[in-house]
């Protein structure tokens, strides 16, 4: 029962009014369902019996109102009106297990684009505290699971219509054998509560556990190709077993949950196979020997029990699904809980200045930046300089809105940096980051990156940023860099990153240690460069190597206690 609350906070309205609709329907569908089943008895009596249509006062008042005048044809018609009864049953379930599909398929959409929606929204701090592997598996496996789940919520709440409709007509026909088959049914779905689900659940929890390991590491090896060539033997079966273990680990855990999906079935047909035979051990013995006598009721009860065993099947197996995936609709209701940012779409003018005042930083509790005070003008030329690890990539981060600062505020020109005027402010400024990544595709795809893709725009930064000439060479722009730029040096990762940032024209150039990887000649022309398209521009460059920012009009040296100009 927790689990469906859970799923009622996570469904949409729209997706609970088509889950209402879904078991409306399948509530018809299951009263055709019983009218099929309980339609046999009378045709097998009359078809068995034809004197029958004039004794039972029901058969007869129908003859008489349809103004029949033999038997024969009387039986045809109604063999006829059976048919397109049928028929129209499997129509009607046609249509149903369409909509079923359409809907636990729309509803995997649904939930993995609310997933990726609320992750793009993800502000950057918590982002970096996240593993990206437990992010593509909440988006890949964890939401198709959830999607399983619902279908199996909705599965289950069908098939109870059903039962609950068979055995009322079953209650009906003969509520002395009714009874029996609920004694021993009730043993039965007890048991199979009792142990598989109980199962399931441990099973589950296992599933997902070894499955985030399986993403993990396969995540860690490929990120991290070149360690694990350069492992020793030893260490390369380590990696080899750790993954053998996780892959194992949920293997068997969906083995023993197939297992227990098939077991349900057999446990429940032996019952039906048995009682088949039971039943008619209990109406021979009630002292009916005529075969013709209880083959309406016989009939009707195989039929029954031919349609509810499924049914009682599908409910198990639909509560089990809800079990052993219980863990997909925690992890997505967490995921979908992650922090978002609200952004506003108010604009920002930046002709002035830059004011930071009084910002402080923490990461968890440690400070990084305390109270810092800068201004920062339009057009200037300025360097952050410091020892590795002093907090200078943080601040830049803060600068451009990547990060919020716990204390300070920062101001352009009048107005206050928040979340109605960030994503304006964000989009004025060319970031080229410390750690580049480059996706495999083509360098102009690389560099227009989401943009509109304008040639000539692109030629030009290309020059600027000295890789032109390299990749004229190649495929020109059509050249592919490889995951991760893997086709490139650092170098021309960074000269790619350089013409990434410079494509869209920011009014605010950030450089941080965008230039380290290269020679003394190259960065000398790309910086030449930089300050050159720069002159209407405010750039702000961190770097280690004195030669990169000669030209810079300030530096500001960042260490523990503040920052200070040199
Ligand atoms: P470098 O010159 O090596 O690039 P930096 O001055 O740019 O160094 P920052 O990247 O700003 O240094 O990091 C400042 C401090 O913050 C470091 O001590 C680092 O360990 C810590 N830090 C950075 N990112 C995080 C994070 N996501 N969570 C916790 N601590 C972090
Ligand atoms: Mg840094």
């Amino acid at each position: 029962m927790k689990y469906i609350r859970k799923l009622r906070l996570l469904l949409e309205r729209q997706t609970k009014r088509r889950l209402v609709f879904l078991m409306f329907f399948s509530v018809f569908v299951s009263v055709i369902e019983t009218i099929g089943i309980s339609a046999i008895m009378p045709f097998i009596d009359i078809a068995t019996n034809f004197d029958s249509i004039q004794t039972n006062q029901y058969y007869h008042s129908v003859f008489e109102f349809f103004g029949f005048t033999n038997n024969i044809d009387f039986a045809i018609a109604f063999g006829m009106v059976l048919i397109a009864f049928y028929i129209f049953r499997g129509v009607v379930n046609l249509i149903y297990s369409y909509f079923l599909s359409n809907f636990s398929e729309g509803l995997y959409a649904k939930i993995v684009k609310k997933l990726f929606k609320t992750y793009l929204a993800m502000p950057y701090q918590i982002f970096t505290n996240k593993n990206s592997s437990h992010l593509t598996k909440a988006i890949t496996a964890e939401a198709s699971l959830m999607a399983i789940v619902v279908n199996a919520v909705l599965l289950m709440v069908s098939e109870v219509f059903v039962v609950l409709f068979l055995y009322t007509l079953m209650l009906f026909a003969s509520w002395k054998i009714t009874l029996v088959f609920t004694v021993i049914f009730a043993f039965k779905i007890i048991f199979l509560m009792q142990t598989v689900s109980k199962k399931a659940k441990k099973i589950g929890a296992e599933r997902e556990q070894s499955q985030a390991q399986f993403y993990e590491i396969v995540n860690r090896v490929f990120g991290n190709f070149e360690h694990i060539k350069l492992q020793d033997y030893q260490r390369l079966k380590e990696t080899k077993n750790a993954f053998a273990v996780a892959v194992d680990r949920y293997s068997n855990a969906n083995a023993s949950y197939r297992f227990f999906d098939f077991l349900p079935r057999m446990f429940l047909e032996t019952g039906g196979f048995s009682l088949v035979v039971l039943l008619l051990v209990i109406l021979l013995y009630l002292g009916q020997s005529n075969v013709a006598h209880i083959l309406p009721i016989l009939s009707l009860f195989v039929l029954a029990l031919y349609r509810l065993l499924p049914s009682i099947n599908r409910i198990v197996i639909g509560y089990n699904t809800l079990i052993y995936n219980h863990k997909s609709i925690d992890i997505i209701a967490e995921e979908l809980s992650v922090k978002k940012e609200n952004l506003g779409n108010k604009n920002i003018e930046f002709k002035q200045k830059i004011q930071l005042q009084d910002i402080s930083f923490y990461y968890q509790d440690k400070p990084i930046l305390k109270h810092i005070n800068l201004t920062i003008n339009s057009g200037e030329k300025i360097a952050f300089v410091g020892e590795s690890g002093s907090g200078k990539s943080t601040l830049v981060n803060l600068i451009i809105g990547l990060l919020q600062a716990v204390e300070g505020k920062i101001i352009v020109d009048d107005s206050v940096i928040d979340a109605s005027n960030l994503q304006s402010w964000r989009a004025q400024i060319g970031y080229i980051p410390q750690q580049v990544y480059l996706f495999d595709g083509t360098v102009a795809d690389n560099i227009c990156f989401g943009r509109k893709l304008d040639e000539k725009l692109l030629q030009k930064v290309l020059k600027q940023a000295n890789i032109f000439e390299f990749f004229h060479k190649k495929q020109g722009i059509l050249t592919l860099v490889g995951e991760g730029g893997i086709h490139l040096s650092g170098g021309q990762k960074q000269r790619v990153a350089i013409a990434r940032a410079l494509y869209a024209e920011p009014k605010i150039l950030l450089l941080d240690e965008a230039t380290s990887a290269l020679d003394g000649d190259t960065e000398q022309k790309i910086m030449n460069e930089i300050y050159k398209i720069s002159k209407d521009k405010t750039l702000i460059i961190i770097a280690h190597r004195l030669s990169t920012i000669k030209d810079c009009d300030k530096i500001y040296k960042i260490t523990d206690s503040g920052i200070e100009q040199q």
